[in-house]
């Protein structure tokens, strides 16, 4: 992780929530964009996938 102590609000701005979808059980999820390419642990049936191969549109 890089260093990203930035004084004020522009660090938080690009800070979004994405939709994923699980694809074993379909489960629509949000997490944070900077979650996006990273493996997310599904909440329905616990199982890990590509965030970013998954986003909803
Ligand atoms: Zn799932």
């Amino acid at each position: 992780m890089s260093d990203q102590h930035c004084p004020g609000f522009e660090a938080n701005k690009s800070l979004s929530e994405v939709t994923v979808k699980c694809p074993d059980c379909g489960k629509e999820q949000e997490i944070f964009s900077d979650e996006l390419g990273k493996q997310v642990k599904c909440k329905g049936c616990d199982s890990l996938f590509d965030s970013t191969a998954c986003k909803v549109e």
